[in-house]
């Protein structure tokens, strides 16, 4: 049954790997922005941003399986499909980026994008944002400072990881106007590695703050910093893993909000659509110097089943209208959230864009202090009518909003509904 399934989990896995819920459903399938337990029982997905296409996608499905079927391999064989894959998805990032590095996973690009730095520019400095999340490899866990995920995230940084304090303009150091203090503070430690002797390789960011649940960065804020640390001759690395393909609504990458050009970006997640696929993406030049000081070759990164579940991903962003989808029933949504918030004190504030949305509940208004006990009995709540959510933050008191792209507006309701009669009822 599903517990003694679940002890097994955690009697085979490592306690690191956690699961949701305390005593989560069994799910055996799902289908759009729904999921199904073995006992039949539908749920809401508001928290999958891996599916972006939704759950069960057929075109996805019909691909990688075709493609299974006749010919999977390693991508130093010549195969049409991950030709297609790299030209299609180089052709959707901004000029001068034009060279692609296939992955599986979005730590993997992120880790890939910092090597490619440290290689490019001979260095190996990198400034990162405090709290962000970059993934699990070597490299990628260095840049990763969220207390939530890892408590001694601080205490164990190598010494080339430098910090910049985070973002956040609703509950950082500096908040509401002073928010514009960031980028030339986190500009200033650029200037400093580099008049110590240390000029860094990168800033890596990514261009939303996810983390800290679904913030947007300060505005101008990238255009400063990357100015800052190309001035000191380093590179500026967009990690677009959850904030790229559309999510933001208005935008299909996040630097876009921000009115910026990376000198490289790191893609995973929406990429594959669940089906692991992960990219680099930079300049012919930057991947070009990579060559001289770096190896890389990975075997199922861009393999022909990961080419054609990328290039099935890319069509139905072509034909499903699933970033104008996340504006309009994103917007809509972060508008009844909104609503919610006029009535319900325990909401301080509805951050984010597009169908990257992100409930922050504190217990004070005026102190921020964060609400994180509520947060997880509100998702176990949430749960029990038939939600699927999960606390994000480095406090664990904001609601991770961020459902497949293809959410309806009558999903989208019920989510609000639900939300509002626990916050009404108790929790
Ligand atoms: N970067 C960001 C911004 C992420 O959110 C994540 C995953 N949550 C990663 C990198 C790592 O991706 P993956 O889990 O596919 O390794």
């Amino acid at each position: 049954d599903t517990d003694a399934l679940l002890a097994r989990r955690t009697a085979s896995f490592a306690e690191v790997q956690e699961h949701y819920y305390e005593a989560p459903p069994r799910i055996e399938r799902g289908w759009r922005e729904h999921l199904v337990g073995v006992d039949g029982r539908a749920y809401l997905d508001m928290v999958n941003n891996v599916t972006p296409l939704g759950h069960g996608h057929v075109g996805v499905a019909d691909a990688v399986s075709r493609q299974l079927r006749r010919l999977n391999t390693n991508s130093r064989f010549h195969y049409g499909a991950v030709v297609e894959y790299a030209e299609r998805l180089a052709a959707l990032a901004p000029d001068p980026l034009d060279t692609v590095f296939l992955v599986n996973s979005g730590s993997e690009a992120a880790d890939l994008a910092i090597r490619v730095a440290l290689a490019a520019t001979g260095r190996r400095d990198v400034v990162a944002i405090l709290e962000a999340y970059h993934g699990w490899t070597y490299a990628s866990d260095a840049v990763s400072t969220s207390v939530a995920d890892n408590p001694n995230a601080l205490a164990t940084r190598p010494d080339w990881v430098h910090g910049v304090d985070a973002p956040n303009p609703f509950r950082g150091v500096h908040r509401g106007a002073d928010a514009a203090r960031y980028a030339p503070e986190a500009a200033a430690v650029i200037a400093g590695l580099a008049a110590a002797g240390r000029p860094p390789a990168a800033f890596i960011a990514e261009t939303f703050f996810g983390n800290a649940g679904g913030i947007p960065l300060p505005d101008g804020y990238l255009a400063e910093v990357y100015a800052a640390v190309r001035a000191a001759g380093g590179l500026a690395i967009a990690d677009e893993v959850q904030a790229g393909f559309g999510r933001l609504g208005h935008w299909f990458w996040g630097f876009e909000q921000q009115g910026v050009v990376p000198d490289v970006i790191a893609v995973a997640k929406a990429a594959g659509n669940g089906y692991p696929l992960g990219a680099v993406i930079t300049t012919r030049e930057i991947a070009a110097r990579f060559r001289s000081q770096g190896y890389f070759f990975s075997s199922t990164g861009g393999s022909p089943a990961s080419s054609v579940a990328g290039l099935a991903v890319l069509d139905a962003f072509r034909d499903e209208g699933l970033q104008r989808n996340a504006l309009d029933v994103g917007t809509r949504l972060k508008h009844r959230l909104e609503e919610l918030a006029t009535r319900h004190p325990l909401i301080g504030a509805v951050h984010g864009l597009g169908l990257y949305l992100g409930v922050e509940f504190v217990r004070d208004r005026a102190t921020l202090e964060p609400a994180t006990a509520e947060t997880a009995a509100i998702c176990d709540r949430l749960l029990a009518l038939g939600v699927i959510m999960q606390p994000t933050g480095d406090h664990q008191n904001v609601l991770k909003t961020k459902p497949p792209l293809c959410l309806d507006d009558e999903s989208a309701d019920f989510f609000v509904a639900m939300l509002d009669r626990v916050l009404t009822e108790g929790w």
